[in-house]
């Protein structure tokens, strides 16, 4: 949460002659997109990304990986250009600089791009393990298209695939490596796949449906070391219990690093990422920083739901309108592999004061499990059928009161909307809260 999120007063230089943008990802997009749309944009905006496509949906990269989607899925619309505004964006150029003196940014073609508000919106990168052979060819993250392709490229040869981290996106890269053609292995440091949100039952539920399609799993495993093949290339995982396994290409899927250097090196205040208060705004007045280079308090982002809200405040601030700050709010997590359904908020264990309202049908392979604290709900882990996924959040969101429906909590939805109907409780409609694409 962001204690100080009161109206700030609006900046009097409206609008903004230049503003420059740095990085061109989900973040960068919608932002532009946003801002296109305001009453008093910015005249001049310069995206500078550094990679070479024009920006495209990542949170697609894993359902393109299994083969379910084509490059073409993954396009984000173009963004209509506005009268009065000068839209241009710079591909393939990395910057390397910000002079905060001159207000311009550096690139590594030796361009010098003055700004009169400068945004850093340059996400974050794979975190590598400290371990001997990190370096070797064939291990790598997945973080963009180059590594997607890379990676189907690699899978289409066949061979074992080890991924080293069982969470969202370590499960999504596993199952996509398995359906391309390798054999894959995930190795994970938890003794339960998805332990920042999942309870032991649901992941069990979920190794068991992955086991079953041929991934092969690991838990309360440590990767200790990559071994060398003789020429660069990694050949072999060797774990912290001595085990070695062979791998012919490894993911590495066990955390991300903002990319925060940008602003460290020109004296912003930084911590894990770059430090921002609640319009996103850098020790510099003249600098933001949004998505997941930028912390909020003590909290760094990693899924776009935050993100989409950072970006409304954002694009209001820099048009001049006075707006109540980002306030951190919870996200609700789905796992994009197919055939599985996976639906889950709040903590993974009861705390003190919460009870848990459990379902549990192994036949069907459906469970859920709901956790309350006097009535209003505060995390749930759907597995099977998570229809109710999105209007569970809504409510717990919203803080309904929901022990009137109790005995039909974990069945259906509308079983529960009868049951409040009843004794008159005024329900939330759900708002899509878990949306998550462009
Ligand atoms: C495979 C995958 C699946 C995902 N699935 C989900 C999901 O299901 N749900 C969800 O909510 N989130 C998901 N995410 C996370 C989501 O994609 C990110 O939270 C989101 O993309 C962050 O947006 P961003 O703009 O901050 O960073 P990014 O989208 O990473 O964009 C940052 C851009 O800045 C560029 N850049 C960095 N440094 C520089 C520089 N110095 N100069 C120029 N350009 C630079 C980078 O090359 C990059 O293009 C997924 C991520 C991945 C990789």
């Amino acid at each position: 949460m962001c204690p100080d999120a009161l109206p700030r007063p609006v900046s009097p230089q409206h609008p903004i002659e230049h503003l420059v943008i740095v990085g061109n990802g989900m973040a960068t997009q919608r932002l532009v997109e946003t801002l296109v749309r305001q009453a008093a944009a910015p005249r001049r905006i310069t995206v500078i990304g550094e990679e070479r496509c024009p920006a495209y949906n990542r949170i697609l990269l894993s359902p393109w990986l299994a083969g379910d989607m084509t490059h073409d899925d993954l396009r984000l619309p173009e963004i209509a250009g506005q009268a009065g505004i000068a839209l241009s964006t710079r591909l393939g150029e990395r910057v390397t600089r910000i002079d905060r003196a001159r207000r311009r940014v550096l690139t590594e073609r030796g361009e010098a791009i003055a700004y009169d508000r400068l945004v850093l919106a340059t996400g974050s990168r794979t975190s590598l393990p400290p371990v001997p052979g990190i370096e070797l060819a064939g291990v790598g993250g997945f973080r963009d298209l180059d590594d997607a392709e890379a990676l189907a490229e690699a899978a289409q040869r066949g061979g074992r695939g080890l991924v080293v981290g069982g969470g969202l996106l370590g499960l999504e890269a596993a199952e996509g490596l398995r359906q391309r053609g390798m054999r894959a292995r995930v190795l994970q440091r938890s003794e339960r796949l998805m332990n920042r949100q999942l309870d032991a039952t649901a992941a069990t539920l979920l190794r068991r449906e992955l086991e079953g399609r041929g991934l092969e799993i690991a838990t309360g495993v440590e990767l200790a070391a990559l071994e060398d093949d003789g020429h660069g290339h990694v050949a072999a995982a060797r774990l912290a219990s001595g085990e070695r396994l062979p791998a012919d290409r490894v993911v590495i899927a066990a955390g991300i690093t903002p990319n925060a250097e940008l602003g460290r090196e020109a004296g912003l205040a930084c911590d894990r990422a770059i430090r921002v208060d609640a319009w996103l705004t850098t020790s510099d007045p003249a600098i933001h920083a949004l998505g997941e280079c930028c912390q909020v308090g003590t909290r760094t982002f990693g899924l776009v739901e935050p993100i989409w809200q950072q970006v409304e405040v954002l694009a209001r601030h820099l048009s001049g309108e006075a707006t109540a700050g980002f306030v951190d709010a919870p996200t609700a997590t789905k796992l994009k592999v197919g055939g599985v359904s996976l639906y889950a908020f709040g903590p993974t264990e009861a705390a003190p004061g919460q009870e848990a309202l459990t379902y549990h049908d192994p036949q069907q392979g459906e469970y859920r499990r709901l956790l309350l604290r006097d009535g209003r709900l505060e995390g749930a882990v759907l597995y099977g059928d998570t229809a109710m996924g999105p209007w569970l959040f809504t409510q717990a969101r919203a803080g309904t009161r929901l022990d009137a429906a109790r005995q039909a909590l974990a069945l259906g939805q509308a079983d529960v909307e009868a049951l409040l109907a009843e004794h008159e409780t005024p329900l939330r409609d759900t708002d899509s809260p878990e949306k998550e694409a462009a």
